[in-house]
């Protein structure tokens, strides 16, 4: 066919169907290609599907959970040759592998397919990366569509999508969960500062955002406004260095590359363990200034205080400023004055890291005598300047170079949750969302190679 489609190029005729030339030349040069490919998987699996011994060892404790440990030394008999459809990015391949059964166990499996990686299910591991990198970036209906366009196979279904995509996302999550785990404070692993070169700030950035689930996972919980929740909390962390400050404008520059992240639906106490879990893996336990950066709620700054107390803690600067427009929006009724003049006024005082001057500001406004029912009102949004003056020193931390906002997780929530699970119509379980998070996760810190070890298109941290 390729041949014919060089034929009608030099010809210079269209071929049938409506087709371009290269086009045609591109999908007949792919289709020869795939044969190839397959006949040379083809015959690499009969070779290895004839060795078929009599007597296998059980596998017992790699995959029998609890009564694994009793499987120890099972012998399992070879019962059947059975025949198996595998599915690869060049097409469908069909085996026949030895399947044997252990009377101790009384379960029955195929080695083979734990030697090719396709135990459980039927797709190869190139077409279950792809799948699960299509599905965790777009729609699964999209997805599957994509694949079929780009590698012109059929995956029969969404669903074999669907499950190749939870499948790889919850092995990414395990193997995630399982390095925070492991790590423990030491010389660091990518980030280096033992030498006195690298960077001298890092920064753990926290905060939550809804995802839309199914009723059912929202059941007995408040949603905002008193009505039913609709959505769940993902709690998203950004960790990035910062080794110095644009010599032209004094502002901080975040090191390229550096940023890491995670995310959970679990409590903050969980996430907790898990941020701390980073922070040691990233070496940040060697660098000498450690920054936690989150808006006003409290889980974020328990957090800071139980795991990182050596860290200085910033309020996001711009969360502050919103505070100081909704307490200007309040006290409208009662200023005399252009509210936009007191509001410039209040701002000043936030720039300075003066919350005093705020409390004071509205303590002369005398609300008790002109508007008592502002005087609650007025004193939670007074409080929330006076709980975190500490964490509101902007002036100073300005001078030192400090990143004052937190833009970088916001923007993470959005990339990692927003932008795949919050589109219309869109409802999900626990089970199906936290799979495809951990795969966006790793992906938005570049950090894939976690997942599937091998040459990477990006650098690794
Ligand atoms: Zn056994």
């Amino acid at each position: 066919m390729v041949h014919a489609a060089a034929t009608l190029l030099v010809a210079d005729e269209a071929p049938d169907g409506g087709v371009g030339v290269l086009e045609a030349i591109e999908r007949a040069a792919q289709a020869s290609a795939a044969q190839i490919g397959l006949a040379a998987i083809t015959g690499v699996l009969d070779w290895a599907s004839t060795h078929t011994p009599a007597r296998a060892a059980c596998p017992g404790a790699a995959d029998l959970g609890a009564d694994g440990a009793d499987a120890a030394g099972h012998d399992a008999r070879l019962v059947a040759r059975r025949p198996k459809t595998v599915r690869t990015l060049l097409g469908p391949v069909d085996l026949v592998r030895g399947y044997y059964h252990c009377a101790g166990c009384r379960r029955g499996f195929a080695p083979l397919d734990t030697r090719l990686g396709v135990q459980g299910g039927s797709l190869s591991p190139g077409l279950e990366r792809a799948c699960a990198l299509a599905g965790a970036e777009m729609p699964y209906a999209k997805s599957f569509e994509f694949i079929g366009t780009v590698t012109g196979l059929d995956l029969a279904s969404t669903s074999t999508l669907a499950r190749a995509t939870r499948s790889e996302g919850t092995r990414a999550r395990d193997l995630i969960a399982a390095e925070q785990q492991a790590a423990r404070p030491g010389p660091p692993a990518a980030a280096g500062t033992a030498d006195g070169t690298g960077p001298d700030l890092c920064y753990i950035v926290l905060d939550g955002t809804g995802a839309p689930m199914l009723p059912r996972e929202c059941q007995g919980r408040a949603g905002k406004d008193g009505g039913r929740a609709g959505t769940r909390e993902v709690k998203i962390g950004c960790f990035f260095t910062q080794s110095g400050t644009d010599p032209a404008t004094g502002d901080p520059v975040q090191d390229p590359g550096s940023a890491t992240y995670i995310s959970t639906f679990a409590p903050a106490a969980q996430f907790g363990a898990q941020a701390k879990g980073e922070y040691h893996r990233r070496g940040f336990d060697q660098i000498r200034q450690p920054v936690v950066l989150g808006d006003g709620a409290h889980w974020i700054w328990n957090i800071a205080d139980l795991h990182f107390p050596q860290a200085t803690q910033i309020v996001d600067y711009f969360h502050a400023h919103e505070h100081l427009a909704d307490l200007t929006k309040l006290l409208t009724p009662t200023l005399d004055k252009d509210p936009a003049a007191f509001e410039q006024r209040l701002v000043d005082a936030l720039d300075l890291g003066d919350t005093d001057a705020i409390t004071t500001a509205v303590k002369d406004l005398h609300l008790d005598h002109c508007a008592p029912e502002l005087v609650k009102p007025a004193r939670t949004e007074v409080g929330y300047f006076a709980a975190h003056r500490h964490r509101m020193q902007y002036a100073d931390f300005k001078a030192n170079g400090y990143y004052i906002g937190s833009g970088p997780v916001e923007s993470a929530c959005n990339t990692i949750v927003k932008q795949r699970a919050k589109r219309a119509g869109m409802h999900w379980s626990i089970h199906g969302l936290h799979p495809v998070l951990a795969l966006r996760t790793l992906r938005q810190s570049s950090r894939e190679h976690v997942l599937w070890p091998g040459p990477s298109p990006t650098p690794q941290t």
